[in-house]
């Protein structure tokens, strides 16, 4: 059974501040923001990792691109601009073991990479 954080909180096992959810995908506010505006865009279905994305994802991997552009709409932050991270494995600073997309945006963003 996998229970990480984020897929808790898809099974609404565990709350979070939603900003919004679709049928393949929820965007949720970072508990431990790194800019002004931090979201977390989170795929419904499981992957630890994005090597574990095949063929068959295209559909939603397409969804969570689009997603993006939709939350930086939803924030206000569409038009000055903003960040987009994601983290893979130990070297990448990933902590939770569910690929998620971090969107970061409030502020202008130096040069140098987020922690
Ligand atoms: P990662 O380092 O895995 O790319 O990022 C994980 C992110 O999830 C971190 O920015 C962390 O603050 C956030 N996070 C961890 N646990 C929770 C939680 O229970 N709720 C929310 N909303 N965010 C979390």
């Amino acid at each position: 059974m996998i229970t990480d954080v984020f897929c808790k909180i898809i099974n609404k096992e565990l709350d979070a501040k939603i900003v919004m959810e679709a049928e393949n995908w929820l965007a949720i506010e970072d508990i431990n923001p790194q800019a002004p505006v931090h979201v977390l865009i989170i795929p419904k279905k499981h992957f630890n990792f994005i090597e574990e994305a095949d063929d068959n994802d295209k559909e939603i991997l397409g969804e969570l691109m689009l997603a993006i552009d939709k939350v930086a709409h939803e924030k206000g932050i569409a038009e000055k601009g903003y960040r987009v991270i994601i983290n893979q494995k130990e070297y990448g600073g990933q902590l939770v073991p569910h690929f998620h997309i971090h969107v970061l945006g409030g502020k202008k963003m130096g040069p140098k990479m987020i922690k």
